[in-house]
């Protein structure tokens, strides 16, 4: 498994690491299973929130990283509700409860509500003071909205910004992409199989693309696409999967290689919009 630097943190992560919106659908003992073959084959980046199943996302986390806490890079999410500085500092400590564990690797406010940017700051320094929280990040964070966490919390800040992206919603390229490499920001790709995991069959010109380079390859279409989503830094991808074979299959993709030729030819077939448009989010 490939990885990379976190933002401005000293960690190395996995750029394939592991969703789990909606987890607690599944079976459980298959969704544990599949996230803890993930965590065999170096999906160690798992990323999760309180709102996920109202917590019990959370605790199924909890239950597949038991007893291997250290080799996982866990993110959790604050909800913009919770996100005042006192609000964001319990809401943490429910999360750590859940997740059984002491601490974060990086604490995300999931979306810009309307507590003041700086007393949701105020909360994440707090965290880090105590070590609950090693790091802090944003999601769905516009380039305007990025700018005014730095200018609140300085250089450094914030680790991540977690944001939409997929082969067919490529927007992050035309503004937040750029500024997040300035200023040392990891990008964390979510739902890049466009949430219901589907991706264009071999029927379409586009997925003839995929199948040609994945056979290429001796690999998946879901595998090609990951790969292109962490073609070069800061990009990260979290892939959710509740079978242990999706999670094996996208797990590989951590270590595909694709050429400049086979990235130019994905970049045709799903050409990015680079009209201006409001940060898409799912
Ligand atoms: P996704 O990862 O784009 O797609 C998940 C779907 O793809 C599931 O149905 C899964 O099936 C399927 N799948 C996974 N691997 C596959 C494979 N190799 N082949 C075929 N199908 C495969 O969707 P997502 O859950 O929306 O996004 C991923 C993660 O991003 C979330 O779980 C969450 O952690 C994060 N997220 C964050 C935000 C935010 O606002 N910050 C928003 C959305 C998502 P199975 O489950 O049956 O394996």
């Amino acid at each position: 498994m490939q990885e990379r630097r976190f933002g401005a943190t000293d960690r190395e992560v996995a750029v394939v690491g592991q969703g789990t919106w909606n987890i607690e659908r599944t079976d459980r003992s298959l969704t544990v299973a599949a996230l803890r073959r993930g965590l065999d084959l170096g999906m160690t980046h798992i990323d999760s929130a309180e709102m996920y199943g109202s917590g019990e996302a959370e605790e199924l986390v909890g239950r597949a990283i038991a007893g291997r806490r250290d080799e996982v890079f866990l993110v959790s999410k604050v909800l913009p509700t919770n996100a005042s500085r006192r609000g964001v500092v319990a809401a943490c400590g429910a999360s750590l409860t859940r997740l059984k564990t002491d601490h974060l690797d990086c604490y995300l406010l999931h979306w810009r509500g309307a507590h003041p940017l700086q007393d949701t700051v105020a909360g994440f320094e707090q965290l880090q003071q105590q070590g609950m929280i090693l790091a802090w990040g944003v999601s769905n964070f516009d380039t305007h909205d990025l700018e005014e966490v730095r200018r609140i919390a300085g250089v450094g800040h914030p680790a991540c910004n977690q944001v939409l992206y997929h082969l067919e919603e490529r927007a992050i390229e035309n503004a937040i992409l750029p500024w997040c490499e300035k200023h040392g920001v990891a990008v964390v790709g979510y739902s890049p199989f466009g949430h219901k995991g589907g991706l264009p069959g071999p029927r379409t010109a586009r997925g003839r693309v995929l199948k040609e380079i994945a056979d290429a390859h001796g690999a998946t279409i879901h595998q090609v696409a990951l790969r292109f989503l962490v073609r070069r830094p800061p990009l990260f991808t979290i892939p959710k999967a509740s079978n242990p074979e999706h999670a094996a299959e996208n797990a590989r993709a951590g270590e595909l290689q694709l050429s400049e030729a086979e990235l130019a030819r994905i970049d045709g077939a799903f050409p990015l919009d680079r009209q201006a448009r409001a940060l898409p989010t799912l």
